[in-house]
């Protein structure tokens, strides 16, 4: 069943799929927030050290746990909890979908921390989460480039709750004993290429013929590059998200559309079109690869 919306840009995703290159998929908060994940960027971010209320944009940086690391780690144990409480959607799962049907033609690029892509059966090869991931750890001092997954020993929290003994003993980097640190990209701090994939990312974007921008503003530094590249590169976009943002002027310049509807309703149907769009190019005689 195609929705109204989704019927408007069914010749576009015939007519993007029909050329050579990558159908991206960018993810941001969006998609999540049908799982019950907020962004953590309004109050719902918010978090109390000693007698002070910090935002999130306060809280999630690296000067911050340099100052006060045990109040940096119980938001993030709290936001672990709400994490794994989650589970992923229709919208996850309709990204996994058009993985498995297009293989290495498929790539999802996702500002989320939550893991709920990788959940839901996204394959890691063909995922790069830009932002980090909440469920992975590494040294604070960066003794070692190495991953270090969340310790088992390690609870989450509720608001406001405090670390324990036991989490403060097994929040320590195995090789040299400093404090691990959320394995994510802080506000400040800088992209780079072996953590959080960027030059790949932008790679990735001049190889796209169609870009799926799903749940996000672009408010952040590289899906906004990866918009701008994919653009100047000649792909075709599509933005879906129920609110006007400044990726749906993007999408409309490049030939594309925009689907003001909910991730969890759009990308289904999307999924879909994109699959038989694309099944239909392997099977068209003209085709050389
Ligand atoms: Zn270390």
């Amino acid at each position: 069943m195609v929705t109204r919306v989704a019927a408007k840009v069914e010749s576009v995703i015939q007519d993007a799929v029909a050329r050579p290159g990558l159908v991206t998929v960018l993810t941001g908060a969006g998609i999540s927030a049908a799982s019950g994940i907020p962004t953590f960027r309004g109050p719902e971010g918010f978090w109390v050290v000693g007698a002070r209320e910090y935002t999130p944009q306060q809280l999630a940086t690296r000067a911050m746990f340099v100052r006060e690391p045990e109040d940096v780690w119980s938001w993030y144990l709290y936001r672990l909890g709400v994490c794994r409480a989650a589970a992923p959607n229709p919208a996850h799962e309709a990204v996994v979908r058009l993985e498995r049907a297009l293989g290495d033609r498929c790539l999802l690029i996702t500002q989320n921390v939550d893991g709920l892509h990788l959940r839901a059966g996204s394959t890691p090869a063909r995922t790069y989460p830009v932002h980090g991931e909440i469920e992975w750890t590494r040294c604070a001092d960066a003794c070692t480039p190495e991953r270090v997954p969340m310790p088992v020993q390690v609870t989450t929290k509720c608001r406001g709750e405090p670390l324990t003994d036991t989490d403060r003993a097994a929040l320590r980097c195995p090789a040299c004993g400093a404090w691990l640190r959320p394995d994510v990209l802080w506000f400040d701090e800088t992209y780079d290429e072996p953590r959080f994939r960027f030059d790949s990312s932008l790679r990735a974007a001049m190889r796209t013929a169609l870009l799926l921008t799903v749940g996000t503003s672009g408010a952040t530094t590289l899906p906004t590059l990866v918009v701008q590249r994919a653009a100047a590169s000649g792909a075709t976009i599509i933005d879906i998200n129920p609110a006007d943002n400044p990726l749906g002027d993007l999408a409309a310049h490049t030939g594309g559309g925009v689907v003001r509807e909910l991730a969890t309703d759009a990308l289904p149907t999307l999924a879909d079109l994109i699959i038989t769009a694309a099944r239909r190019r392997s099977a068209a005689p003209d085709h050389h690869g």
